[in-house]
């Protein structure tokens, strides 16, 4: 398999954090992460489960699912319930608020970890004596690329 520089260098950051958690980036558990790194937009576990089999024939659908929980759990990837799919999280920690900006034109994911937009999400939950476990806000739009003068037309569809 060969990841870009950038995505070797995540994974070895990805690699040691594991390591420092007691949990380990198994060899499919890093491939998992490397294709959705590797890929700019949004990743299914279906799409997934298709490029892994170009290198591991015997690849079923609960092994992407069980390597797909892990990364969540360490933090690694978040899904996008409306997509469906997977993004590299770019803050590489435990579970924390995440916002993601996600164009309509391009379909370019953009992840923001804005504290204060979390914590205005806690308060407002909290005046109505609900507690938040885990919020993850998906806004849809466009992006400052799409948006750039002369792109007007491209960006209507
Ligand atoms: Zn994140
Ligand atoms: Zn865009």
């Amino acid at each position: 398999m060969g990841f870009s520089p950038r995505t070797e260098a995540l994974l070895d950051r990805a690699d040691s954090i594991c390591h420092t958690r007691g949990a380990r980036l198994t060899d499919l558990r890093r491939e998992v992460l490397g294709l959705i790194l590797d890929t700019p937009a949004p990743t299914g576990a279906y799409d997934l489960l298709d490029r892994l089999r170009a290198t591991r024939h015997g690849a079923a659908p609960p092994t992407v699912y069980r390597a797909l929980d892990f990364l969540l759990e360490q933090g690694l990837i978040h899904k996008l319930e409306r997509l469906s799919a997977f993004v590299g999280c770019v803050a590489q920690a435990e579970e924390h608020a995440a916002q993601f900006l996600i164009c309509r034109n391009c379909g370019k994911v953009t992840e923001i970890e804005d504290h204060a937009l979390a914590h205005a999400l806690d308060d407002a939950a909290r005046r109505l004596g609900f507690t938040v476990g885990k919020a993850t806000i998906e806004a849809e739009g466009q992006c400052a690329a799409c948006a750039a003068p002369g792109k007007e037309t491209a960006a209507c569809h």
